[in-house]
């Protein structure tokens, strides 16, 4: 899910949905930042990394991705 557009940068917070990410790590070596890493069976971001590029927002099998404005 994405809210990016007309939004700025400082506005914005990826979140991983926690009760849907099983832990594929489809995910991880997509992100060219490496904002994203595992955690056991869990997505992890590192909020500071992320850039907001969405390239692994469509990747998610289970849409566990999010892009909002804070
Ligand atoms: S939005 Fe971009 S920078 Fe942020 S976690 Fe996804 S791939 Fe990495
Ligand atoms: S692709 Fe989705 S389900 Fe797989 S590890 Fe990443 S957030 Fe979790």
């Amino acid at each position: 899910m994405r809210v990016t557009s007309g939004t700025s940068m400082a506005q914005l917070h990826f979140t991983v949905n926690e009760d849907v990410c099983y832990g594929c790590g489809a995910c991880i070596g997509l992100c060219p930042t490496s904002a994203l890493s595992m955690k056991g069976l869990l997505a992890l971001i590192e909020q500071s990394q992320c850039t907001y590029c969405e390239y692994c927002l469509p990747n998610c099998p289970v849409d566990a991705l999010l892009i909002e404005a804070r």
